[in-house]
């Protein structure tokens, strides 16, 4: 093989891996996105359950007061009555005491059902809790991992670059011109083997002539399809 072609197919072989290399770094934000959105449903678990909880102890307070208002009114009604001369009067006042008197007995009821609730929601948020703090272990985990590849991704990348780097100032100018330019509009393979007499690039046969030139080995051959640089595989 010639040893400009030699050098070629090194220097694609890192131009192809540093294409791969940069690719992976250009995930990174995308893995790391999705290593943290596990935790999303998670979180607003427990969001929702504080809440739910808050909520909870508002209706009782409200309920309590509810329970206050009417027992200081049947304070009041009960002086009243006590009071009074007036048998209708007493009599309807006894009325309105038992009213109230049956409004606390629902309320308290009510109060008793809040706080069994609240009792469920409190054991509901300890669940998320717990689920909430597994997931972060795992994704605080994932995210470690993630970071690691990319630091090792960039290592690479790095050493590969400073290796390319060494290999294009050691190609011929001419020759490097031509590779390069051919690496960016043939997708990355510049230099292409002949497989069955046709371009390893586009698969075009070639014609006898060029053939011919790469088999000699004693110049840069061109496929007169694609224009990639030609040579036979050992
Ligand atoms: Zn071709």
């Amino acid at each position: 093989m010639l040893p400009q072609i030699e050098g070629l197919l090194v220097l694609q072989d890192r131009d192809r891996r540093i294409g791969t290399l940069a690719t992976q770094l250009e995930k990174l934000p995308t893995d790391e996105a999705r290593a943290k959105s596990k935790l999303k449903s998670d979180t607003e678990a427990v969001e929702t359950a504080k809440r739910a909880i808050q909520e909870n102890e508002m209706e009782i307070k409200k309920v309590e007061l509810d329970v206050e208002t009417r027992k200081t009114s049947i304070t009041r009604l009960k002086t009243q009555q006590f009071e009074t001369r007036k048998n209708d009067e007493y009599s309807a006042l006894g009325h309105e005491i038992e009213r109230y008197g049956k409004e606390v007995d629902t309320l308290e009821t009510q109060e008793l059902e809040l706080m069994e609730s609240g009792d469920e929601l409190r054991s509901t948020l300890k669940t998320a809790t717990e689920a909430l703090a597994k997931t972060t272990r795992l994704v605080d985990e994932d995210l470690k991992s993630i970071k690691e590849r990319f630091q090792n991704v960039e290592t690479d990348l790095e050493e590969t670059r400073a290796e390319r780097k060494q290999l294009a100032d050691a190609a011929d100018p001419e020759i490097l011109h031509l590779y390069e330019r051919l690496l960016k509009t043939k997708n990355g393979l510049a230099v292409a083997p002949v497989s069955n007499g046709q371009c390893g690039g586009c698969h075009v046969r070639l014609i006898p002539a060029t053939l011919i030139k790469v088999q000699s080995e004693k110049e840069v051959a061109q496929c007169e399809n694609c224009s990639r640089i030609l040579y036979i595989e050992p």
